[in-house]
């Protein structure tokens, strides 16, 4: 037998591409970002990053109903940018399979919250799948096309950090031969009018009821029958954890955990003395199986925020109450640091104790936010940096005198800035806007976008130019600056900050990780060196000080001269 050691997110492009699939579309983001990247290898597969979870989920959606498979992929706050369609896509339907993967991140890893999309699905009515390792995360896949055909649904694919970025055995198996359905015009189905999505709705609840019906029948919802002590209904990586900790206990893995299989949790419940849901984060499980009038013990002994593991469900039930979650080692803290030779260094230097409001976005630039730059007062989600900016402008009009800057990334900016920036020019606000254009979507892992002419596919493509655009959004004032020149980027934004009027500046340098090295290690001369610490304001990692004088580590400076120019005394050569 064909098997290979797979990612979760490789189990699930392996599993899009045996399944037929022929269009997929996300916007990169951890932990889903590896899926698009292993399914681009495939040639049969159409891959594209689109400029948000939105259009990538249209995309998709555009694809299906044209008669292809396809997929669309995010990390769980992607689904709230692409929620509007999602909501729109349950009613309309599918003419080809539509799936779609959520992959949240309980803990926290790289992301601003932990909101468990389970919930999605109750809300938006269509069925979710919950894999529990890399073998389910394909099979599930393919089981989600099929389901999404079957019952004339988009179908959610729900993944978790430790699925997506753990390996196991998957067993290999040929591409489906889908032919493609072609398409149809449906005026009644895909118009949603309100005078057809009435009716589109009522249609929504009968497939619904089917997929009730399906769930409880469905193999993937299954019961593993041990001692009918205690019987655990749980899903996901948490099943995992469950088993290790209870081997002899009764189980109800569910995989299909929308719709909630009723009449299988009740067959389970009268099967055992004791019913215990292990899940993480909210208690989506639990709410309906108590909703049943069955009870239950679950959240009352495991926190609602952070990742499980199986310490932790080991504590929380032979202890029978658990404060916070218990990592299994202490790990020493270690604050997140822009790297050596970032040009973000530059810009944040110049940002840093100006007498402005500063509005901040997603992005490894985020990081600005924190000492020694403190050149951010806020993170909200994708692309607020400028409507908050906006918002603050019109809140506190001439009655605060503090310019309003907001500061993005150049992938946020095609992500969602452009309806932001549009908007202040429209509404007439004083926002000094910054594109910190590393050239590339940096935080996620380097992938391409709109601005830079290339594909996820490797395709050349017409890059899309910051000025023009920004000009074309209707700002009279945009300027480039290199932040490689602290000095005169800190000078450039002091004199705009005393015009303060709306304006773009396009901060332009490529990612330090991409450029690779840019000269010789800089050295510090200790004879001229006065200790005074101007550079360290920088907050480049490779400058440190010791014994009253700076000093560089040679094996991480980037050589980039940033520091050159700061020092007053010409001690760094
Ligand atoms: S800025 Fe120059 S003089 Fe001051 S500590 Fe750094 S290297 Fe020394
Ligand atoms: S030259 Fe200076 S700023 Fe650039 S990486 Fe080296 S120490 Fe950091």
């Amino acid at each position: 037998m064909n098997t290979e050691l797979l990612l979760g997110d490789e189990a699930i492009a392996r599993g899009a591409w045996e399944a037929g699939c022929v269009v997929a579309a996300a916007y990169p983001g951890t932990p889903s970002t590896e899926i698009l990247e292993a399914l681009a290898t495939y040639q049969e597969v159409y891959c594209e990053w689109s400029v948000n979870e939105k259009v990538a989920l249209e995309v998709a959606l555009g694809a299906a109903l044209a008669g292809v498979r396809s997929l669309a992929a995010m990390k769980h706050v992607g689904l709230n940018v692409a929620a509007d369609p999602l909501f729109s896509a349950a009613y309309i339907g599918v003419n080809a399979g539509l799936v779609i993967v959520t992959a949240d991140d309980p803990g926290l890893h790289s992301s601003q919250n932990e909101q468990d999309n389970r919930f999605y699905a109750l809300a938006a009515k269509v069925p979710l799948l919950s894999p529990s390792d890399s073998q389910e995360a394909k099979d599930f896949t393919k089981l989600a096309f099929d389901l999404s055909e079957q019952f004339d649904i988009p179908v959610l694919l729900r993944i978790t950090t430790r699925i997506a970025h753990s390996s196991s055995v998957v067993t290999l198996e040929p591409r489906r031969a889908e032919k493609p359905r072609g398409y149809e015009k449906q005026l009644f189905k895909t118009t949603l009018l309100p005078v057809f999505a009435r009716v589109r709705h009522i249609d929504l609840e009968k497939r619904l009821l089917r997929l009730q019906d399906y769930s409880d029948k469905s193999p993937i919802n299954r019961m593993e029958l041990g001692k009918p002590d205690f019987g655990i209904i749980c899903d996901g990586v948490a099943y995992q954890y469950a088993r290790e900790v209870f081997p002899d206990a009764s189980f109800l893995k569910l995989g299909l955990v929308y719709p909630f299989p009723r009449n299988l949790v009740l067959d389970f419940a009268r099967k055992v003395k004791e019913l215990i849901v292990i899940e993480e984060v909210d208690p989506f499980i639990e709410l309906q199986t108590r909703a049943l009038g069955l009870p239950v013990k679950g959240k009352d002994f495991l926190p609602r925020y952070g990742e499980l593991n199986s310490g932790i469900v080991r504590i929380a039930f032979a202890e029978k109450k658990i404060e916070k979650p218990v990592l299994e080692e202490e790990i020493p803290n270690r604050p997140p640091a822009l790297c050596p030779g970032c040009p973000h260094l530059g810009l944040f230097y110049a940002l840093q104790k100006q007498k402005a409001i500063i509005a901040g976005d997603i992005g490894c630039y985020t990081l600005g936010a924190l000492p020694p730059h403190s050149a951010m007062d806020t993170c909200i989600d994708m692309g607020a940096s400028i409507t908050f900016a906006h918002g603050v402008d019109k809140a506190l009009g001439k009655s605060d005198p503090r310019p309003r800057i907001a500061v993005l990334g150049d992938s946020t900016f095609f992500h969602s800035g452009i309806t932001g920036l549009i908007n202040t020019t429209y509404n007439n606000s004083n926002v000094i806007t910054i594109i910190a254009d590393n050239r590339t979507t940096g935080m996620t892992g380097h992938q391409d976008h709109p601005g830079t002419g290339k594909t996820l596919k490797g395709e050349p493509s017409k890059p899309i130019d910051l000025e023009t655009l920004c000009r074309a959004c209707g700002v009279e004032q945009v300027i480039r600056i290199d932040p490689y020149h602290p000095r005169e980027t800190k000078k450039t934004i002091q004199n705009l900050l005393k015009e303060n009027k709306s304006a773009v500046v396009i901060s332009q340098r490529p990612c330090a990780l991409l450029a690779g090295k840019q000269g010789e290690s800089k050295k510090v001369n200790k004879e001229k060196c006065i200790g005074c610490q101007a550079c360290l304001a920088l907050g480049c990692p490779a400058l440190s000080f010791a014994d009253n004088k700076a000093f560089i580590l040679a094996t991480t400076c980037t050589g980039c001269g940033m520091c050159v120019e700061i020092c007053p005394k010409g001690a760094i050569e």
